[in-house]
């Protein structure tokens, strides 16, 4: 096949992959930009495979043909509050593949290299910049493959539960540090004298292990963060191994994934008020436990039985709902849309506050609500839904906390302050469904829960709001 076919296809398929990523920004679009960049990758990799004669269809197939089954019923079987795990562990396969790829073709390289090369003192990679940057190229992918690889296995095992405790190398940041600056000296060493094995086994398992210690000690609740940037690491990797074999598309396809990994983690930081490094090295920021719950709580909080809710909405003619982790939870989306549905069917204007970073991943709330076929105009983002909350009869808050708390707003000793909220507080009343009264993510009291307009309304999110529907539909 000759070389301008090759490159308009694989021109093609960029353009697809961009499109695709752009689809993704807005649900509307999203199923389409899945496809536009599946659709991408299918002429990539068809045109990689015929463009280099691969010898060997069988196993290609064999492997395609297991790991689709194998993909296929994962997607399938795996719950939506499991998501973040999933990905975590596809980021890893990822890492695992491009760290695969640079081993094989640097012994791939040295195995080739003549005696007469070597006596010549000459690089089988390649002489002066070019031998360097292949080199360089072969040891970086190892390097970031290999912590994307363990990292990302590390926080799969978290987020299952599998691991509990947050163990660390003595002296935290500086343990790690030590360990990248071996996987360094050793690629340098690499690039001075390329035939050297020994220094890849070293880069190789410094690595594994800086995987494994850069993530341990970070708490479960910190991973979507984490595994937000060790996809970018993914996307890093396999760019560097487009230019270990010369292939532009997975230079593209990396260069991408490793950019928008990186957005993704700042957004989820900025959403959250904190730094990375304060995700990657420290805990939430101190100062929450100086906030006891019997100061903001005593006495103040009031509940409401679901018939008693039910009698709040039937005169509602805004309300929105507020969801948070909890409905993700107590899986409430498809009772949440059969209570809107009621609302609108009284004549009453229904919309739903999205929060950046509402329940454990970004999109969380978004994907839960599409699942149940909540119309996406409905899905109102924070900054547009904050200014109506005034005119609001009622916000029903499901199982979100966090993203409610006033005290990011007006508290400036807490520890969220200054992290953006949906505005509930200013919204004429307020329910809020929740088993008790237990913090949220962030470990701290609400004084939403404790002010003049919001009634509790103890229970799981889902039966809550399967009862309060019945109610409101039985009310007339
Ligand atoms: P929160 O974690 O603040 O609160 C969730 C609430 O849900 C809890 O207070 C809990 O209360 C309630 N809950 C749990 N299970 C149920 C159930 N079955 N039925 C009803 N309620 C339930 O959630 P938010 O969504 O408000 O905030 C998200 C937090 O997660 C933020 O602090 C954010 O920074 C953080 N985060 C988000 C990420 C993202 O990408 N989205 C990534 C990393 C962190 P109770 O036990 O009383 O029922």
């Amino acid at each position: 096949m000759n070389a301008t076919t090759v490159n308009l296809v694989y021109l093609a398929a960029a353009i697809l992959f961009i499109l695709g990523i752009k689809g993704l920004g807005k649900p509307k679009t999203a199923v389409r930009g899945n496809l536009m960049s599946a659709v991408g990758m299918l002429l990539a990799v068809v045109i990689t495979l015929l463009d280099n004669s691969i010898v060997n269809f069988e196993y290609i197939i064999a492997g395609a043909v297991l790991g689709t089954l194998i993909g296929g019923v994962m997607a399938i079987k795996v719950q939506m509050t499991a998501m973040p795990q999933m990905v975590a562990m596809l980021n890893g396969f990822g890492g695992g593949a491009s760290l695969a790829i640079a081993l094989a073709e640097y012994y791939a390289k040295v195995g080739e290299a003549s005696a007469l090369t070597e006596t010549l003192g000459a690089s089988p990679f390649g002489t002066g910049a070019i031998g360097v940057i292949a080199v360089l190229s072969i040891s970086l992918t190892i390097l970031i493959g290999a912590v994307t690889l363990t990292g990302s296995f590390v926080a799969f095992a978290k987020l299952q539960e599998w691991m509990k405790k947050d163990y660390g190398l003595p002296g935290g940041p500086i343990g790690n540090g030590a360990l990248l600056l071996i996987g360094l000296g050793a690629i340098i060493a690499l690039c001075l004298t390329p035939t050297n094995a020994t220094l890849i086994i070293v880069i190789v398992i410094a690595a594994l292990l800086l995987g494994l210690f850069l993530v341990m000690p970070i708490g479960g609740a910190d991973m979507p963060v984490v595994i937000a940037l060790l996809n970018s690491y993914s996307g890093i990797a396999a760019a560097l191994a487009g230019f270990i074999l010369g292939n532009t598309v997975l230079i593209v396809a990396g260069s991408l994934v490793g950019t928008s990994g990186l957005i993704l983690t700042k957004i989820m930081c900025v959403a959250m008020n904190r730094s990375l490094a304060n995700v990657l090295f420290g805990k939430m920021a101190a100062g929450g436990e100086s906030i006891s719950a019997d100061e903001v709580y005593g006495g103040k909080v009031k509940s409401a039985q679901p018939e008693e809710a039910a009698m709040m909405l039937e005169t509602a003619k805004r309300v929105v709902i507020v969801p948070g982790f909890g409905m993700a939870m107590a899986q409430a989306q498809h009772a949440v849309r059969e209570l809107m549905d009621v609302l609108e069917a009284r004549g009453c204007e229904v919309e739903f506050a999205i929060h950046p970073v509402a329940g454990r991943m970004p999109g969380h709330m978004n994907v839960l609500l599409a699942e149940a076929e909540v119309p996406y105009e409905k899905l109102v983002e924070m900054d547009r839904i904050n200014p109506t909350f005034e005119e609001t009869d009622v916000a029903i808050v499901i199982g979100a906390n966090d993203v409610t708390n006033p005290m990011a707003r007006e508290d400036k000793g807490s520890p969220i302050y200054g992290m953006p909220i949906l505005h509930v507080d200013k919204a004429k009343n307020v329910l809020v469904i929740k088993r008790s009264l237990s913090p949220g993510f962030a470990g701290l009291p609400n004084p939403l829960f404790a002010m003049d307009h919001t009634y509790m309304v103890y229970g799981d999110g889902k039966k809550a709001v399967i009862d309060m529907t019945a109610a409101l539909d039985m009310a007339d």
